[in-house]
């Protein structure tokens, strides 16, 4: 099971802040902002190039809403990491969500 999915079935402890039926936010744990958040889909998927559309426009609604209920709705950056050339290190989809906002 990879680390991703182990934090989605609360197999390792993660700081959650939000949670829906299908999406999961908590804090990166090496953070590279004053907020670093990660959002992932609960379902794994490897990575953005390989996730369903359906998926990507859903998430999109679950971080409008993540961001209104911290505050930093006006305030902040989503990188994707796409494939370990682009520097994605841990193989399950999950976008960053960085703010110079605390929350
Ligand atoms: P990426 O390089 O795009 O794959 O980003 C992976 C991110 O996951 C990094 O910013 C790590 O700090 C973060 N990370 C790895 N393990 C954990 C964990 N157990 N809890 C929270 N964040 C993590």
């Amino acid at each position: 099971m990879c680390i991703f999915c182990s934090i989605v079935n609360k197999k390792i402890p993660a700081n959650i802040v939000k949670e829906d039926e299908e999406f999961i936010a908590f804090k990166d744990i090496n953070p590279k902002a004053k907020t670093h958040l990660l959002v992932i889909p609960k379902v794994h998927s490897e990575n953005f190039q390989m996730t369903e559309p359906e998926t990507i426009a859903k998430v999109s609604s679950f971080i409008q809403a993540l961001a209104k209920e911290k505050n930093i709705e006006n305030n902040y950056k989503i990188q994707i990491n796409n494939g370990e050339k682009a520097g994605q290190e841990v193989m399950h989809l999950h976008f960053h969500i960085l703010s110079n906002e605390a929350i």
